[in-house]
């Protein structure tokens, strides 16, 4: 029996189950790509966490909120500039961390960055987590991800942003079901290669990542999948974020549609969480949103 809620609805004669790593984690699948990390800083005596993010991102707030929780110093290099009133920003403030602004054209060279950070921070106090999250014992805690969940599933969505999620899942030890990514970010494929790097050896088969839902590209989207957003969360009480897993909902649902699913299989779609991203993008949006009339009510 597995701790983590799932969620059963119906598309179209076709059970979903959604697996609410949302509900069980306020950091979501970012809960299972730090714990190993902490667990290594922790071992290594290191007292504080350095990460790199956009001002918005999930990855930074799990940063902090999970350095908060567990006692360490949080350091987090940001993209831009500052914004005093970015809801993200003033959360990971809240908890603690602390926030340097780095100028867009800097960010761009940020590997080269990480790697100086980590090369410096070799016998400092600092553990550094790349942008995003995905090193090797993030894939690590992500294969942890499915356990004491049923080995019964036709096929598996998840969302894919820097791919360690994916990694995880596609690597996890006696796994049969097929697996499908569902990227957020447009076409361009160095996506796949990464993956599979980063899940190694004991990779399963049937695995894919899907680019034909990326709405424009990363933190893009259009009146039909807010509306999509506003559907599911009127008609099945779910509530997706709206960069990834409303993503995932929305490809599993077309695919339906379109009959590449059919109504005897049994799928499991990975809510990833990222709900704190719905402040950020109403703030971002706001009016946009009025024009199509669409609202989302967070509470
Ligand atoms: C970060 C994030 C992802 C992507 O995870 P990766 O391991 O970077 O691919 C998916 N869903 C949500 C909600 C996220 O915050």
């Amino acid at each position: 029996m597995s701790a983590i809620p799932i969620t059963k609805i119906n598309y179209s004669n076709t059970n979903i189950d959604v697996l609410r790593l949302d509900q069980a984690f306020p950091e979501g699948n970012k809960y299972f790509k730090l714990k190993n990390n902490l667990a290594a800083a922790k071992q290594e005596h290191k007292k504080t966490l350095l990460t790199f993010g956009g001002a918005f991102s999930n990855h930074l707030y799990a940063v902090a909120l999970a350095g908060h929780e567990q006692g360490f110093t949080t350091i987090g290099l940001v993209r831009g500039e500052e914004d005093l009133h970015n809801p993200t920003l003033n959360a990971v403030k809240e908890l603690g961390m602390e926030i340097h602004f780095i100028s867009r054209l800097a960010y761009q060279h940020k590997n080269t960055l990480e790697i100086l950070t980590s090369l410096r921070s070799g016998n400092s106090e600092m553990y550094v987590i790349p942008e995003g999250g995905s090193n090797s014992r993030a894939v690590d805690g992500a294969r942890d991800i499915l356990t004491g969940i049923e080995n019964n599933y036709s096929g598996i969505f998840c969302a894919v942003g820097t791919g360690g999620t994916l990694a995880g899942i596609i690597s996890t030890p006696g796994l049969s079901s097929a697996v499908t990514g569902i990227s957020t970010l447009k076409g361009n494929d160095t996506l796949t290669a990464s993956v599979k790097e980063l899940a190694g050896d004991q990779i399963i088969s049937d695995w894919h990542i899907d680019f034909n839902y990326h709405f424009g590209g990363y933190a893009q989207y259009d009146s039909h999948l807010m509306r999509f957003i506003e559907k599911i969360h009127v008609e099945y009480g779910l509530l997706t974020d709206p960069i990834y897993t409303s993503r995932v909902l929305y490809a599993v649902f077309d695919q339906i549609d379109k009959k590449m699913i059919d109504p005897q299989e049994k799928i499991l779609v990975i809510h990833t969480g990222g709900l704190q991203g719905w402040k950020g993008w109403n703030y971002r949006f706001n009016n946009k949103m009025d024009r199509d009339g669409i609202s989302i009510s967070l509470e």
